[in-house]
């Protein structure tokens, strides 16, 4: 057993509506088996993440509606965490950027870089409206993006090019809401100082090891053209900037990606709140052999490898420029930023707008958790944009887990049932018996090494070739043609159910439904791999309700060994593991989204 920290930080999926397949592929599914793998090890794992509910897109979909932004943000976040819990996401804190715990947080670390001089004020240009003289916040206007020229682009961002923007940008900038031209007015605004990051962020991205060379590439050519960056916006929906007459004032907020990437350190802090020791999270984010991996798609690379490493060495005071730690005390940086690339559908770009889309919940609807789980490890985004098609998740699910690992299962279990009615007695050993057994527990090093990596494509594969194995030993070994020696057949019958049993151990990781279920068609009594619930709980600070995805995640028997299978156990005739699809299905989801265009 060791006793390694280790935290899993999730990329926040924001609540402007539900996540389809493509998100769970670059953030949860990979974060997940990885949460697992560890926790089989015997590593202290601390997995969070929330849904991400300031900022623009929210405002604009309350606008719509007529409804309150926190309206809109209270019910996606219970979609999503719904979504996220039938995944089997093993989240031991999964909460919300609304809380009164997040905004202190932000509010803190935006103080810590304040006070080491790593967030100044600047005078800019501000939008206010001539015929009232308020100011008009960056959604309320709009005009042609300069950069793609889209005539429809925001204040705030271009959702054409998905550029971010500064009101005094926009070609013919216009009020939503009175069409009148609006009057740029100098005021100020705080920055955070990327250039006084250029060397410490240099040095800190020359010191990593083993991430995706795409990833660190793309990070390390951010460094040459460092600029500052607008650390508070005028939105009235975020969490308020922490100054003598900036904190009441409606109409200024914190950027709401600054305070998003705070959320994995105020989602660790909430968690030790709600365990009963506050000073808990310290272990995952000051002991100097603690680790800290980062998992979201590489469209969310900047945040995570610059400017969230950023703002903690600016907290941290090991910025270029010097300084002090904040109250919190020095606090790590990302081990690793471990982005997959992008996943597309049937050969298009995922579009919620356009309808190209498959949506978590509809997929659940329909299809089996594991069977998703399954192909995003084996045949997901990795380290290259991915299609995902109904005629391979049809193919990986019927070929690989009902034909090869489902297969197997159930041959092995249902003789030993039939004959025996418990896990039979092994006589003398054979060297074919002998060659799969040191073959199955021989593989937990290869594919631990690679689940601890990240090549998860690679240890899937590796466990599936393992159960190919077995299944080969299966037929050569032919125990339903042993009926007149029962010995030997008990002896096939015990290798397999133990080859079995260490298979359902590497498979763990990705499919944990499954392997619940093969662990008690084995005999096996109580949680195997546990499953993550919803609570209801309070805001530790203001009282309002709100869900959260939590679990006793390591309270599991499910370790990363080979452990022998005791003879005696009662086995009971099996029902099958995982469901044979029909082909029809490809055919029925494709006039579906075509229908939908
Ligand atoms: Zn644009």
């Amino acid at each position: 057993m060791s006793d390694r920290h280790i935290l899993t930080a999730v990329a926040w999926p924001y609540a402007n509506g539900p996540r389809h397949i493509g998100h769970v592929s670059g953030f949860g599914v990979p974060s997940d088996v990885f949460s697992r793998y560890h926790r089989m090890v015997g590593d202290r794992v601390l997995m969070v993440s929330g849904t991400d509910e300031h900022g623009t897109p929210i405002t604009v979909a309350a606008d719509a509606e007529g409804v309150s932004p926190r309206e809109i943000a209270d019910r996606n976040n219970r979609v999503i965490i719904g979504d996220l819990q039938s995944l089997g996401l093993s989240y031991d804190l999964f909460t919300r950027t609304t809380t009164g715990n997040h905004a202190a947080i932000s509010q803190e670390i935006f103080l810590g870089l304040l006070k080491n001089g790593y967030v100044f004020p600047r005078t800019t240009l501000g939008a206010i409206s001539p015929s009232t003289g308020r100011t008009l916040p960056d959604r309320y206007i709009e005009g042609t993006c300069p950069i793609c020229g889209y005539d429809g682009a925001r204040g705030d961002q271009c959702d054409n090019c998905g550029n971010q923007l500064d009101p005094v940008d926009l070609i013919n900038p216009r009020s939503r809401i009175n069409g009148e031209t609006p009057k740029f007015v100098e005021e100020e605004h705080y920055f955070l100082d990327l250039p006084a990051f250029t060397r410490s962020l240099g040095d800190w991205l020359d010191s990593r090891k083993g991430w995706r060379p795409n990833v660190l590439n793309f990070a390390k050519n951010l460094l040459t053209d460092l600029k500052p960056r607008s650390y508070t916006r005028d939105i009235d929906w975020g969490v308020p900037v922490p100054l003598e007459g900036w904190r009441d004032r409606p109409d200024k907020r914190i950027y709401v990606w600054f305070d998003a990437v705070v959320g994995y350190l105020s989602a660790s802090i909430e968690w030790a709140r709600r365990s009963g020791d506050d000073d808990a999270w310290r272990q995952w984010w000051q002991t100097p052999d603690a680790s800290a991996y980062y998992f979201m798609g590489k469209d969310n690379i900047v945040f995570h490898a610059e400017i969230w490493p950023a703002q903690l060495l600016g907290y941290n005071g090991e910025g270029d420029k010097g300084g002090t730690p904040g109250s919190l005390g020095r606090l790590n940086l990302p081990t690793e930023v471990v982005s997959s690339e992008f996943l597309t559908m049937e050969g298009r770009k995922f579009s919620s707008s356009r309808q190209v889309v498959i949506y978590v919940r509809d997929f659940l609807a329909r299809y089996d958790a594991d069977a998703l789980r399954y192909f995003i490890a084996a045949a997901g985004p990795e380290s290259q944009d991915t299609d995902f098609t109904w005629a391979e998740f049809l193919r990986r699910n019927n070929d690989e887990l009902v034909a090869g690992w489902g297969n197997l299962v159930n041959r092995t279990v249902s003789m030993a049932a039939k004959n025996v009615g418990a896990v039979p007695t092994p006589g003398e050993l054979t060297d074919a018996d002998r060659a799969l057994l040191d073959a199955t527990s021989g593989a937990f090093g290869p594919v631990g090494e690679l689940l601890s990596r990240n090549r998860q494509k690679a240890a899937a594969a590796e466990a599936m070739r393992v159960v190919g194995e077995a299944n080969k030993y299966l037929s050569d070994q032919a125990p339903w043609k042993l009926k007149e020696d029962p010995a030997r057949r008990d002896t096939v019958l015990h290798t397999a159910l133990q080859a079995v049993s260490d298979c359902n151990a590497l498979l763990t990781p990705f499919l944990p439904h499954s392997a619940q279920k093969v662990h008690e068609l084995l005999g096996g009594t109580g949680v195997w791999s546990p499953a993550p619930r919803i609570e209801e709980v309070t805001d530790l600070d203001d009282g309002s309700p709100y869900p959260i995805i939590t679990g006793d995640h390591s309270g599991g028997q499910a370790v990363w060994a080979s452990r022998p299978l005791p003879s005696g156990t009662p086995l009971s005739p099996p029902t099958p593991v995982f469901k044979k699809l029909d082909e029809s299905i490809v055919e029925e989801e494709l006039r579906r989204l075509e229908g939908e265009e």
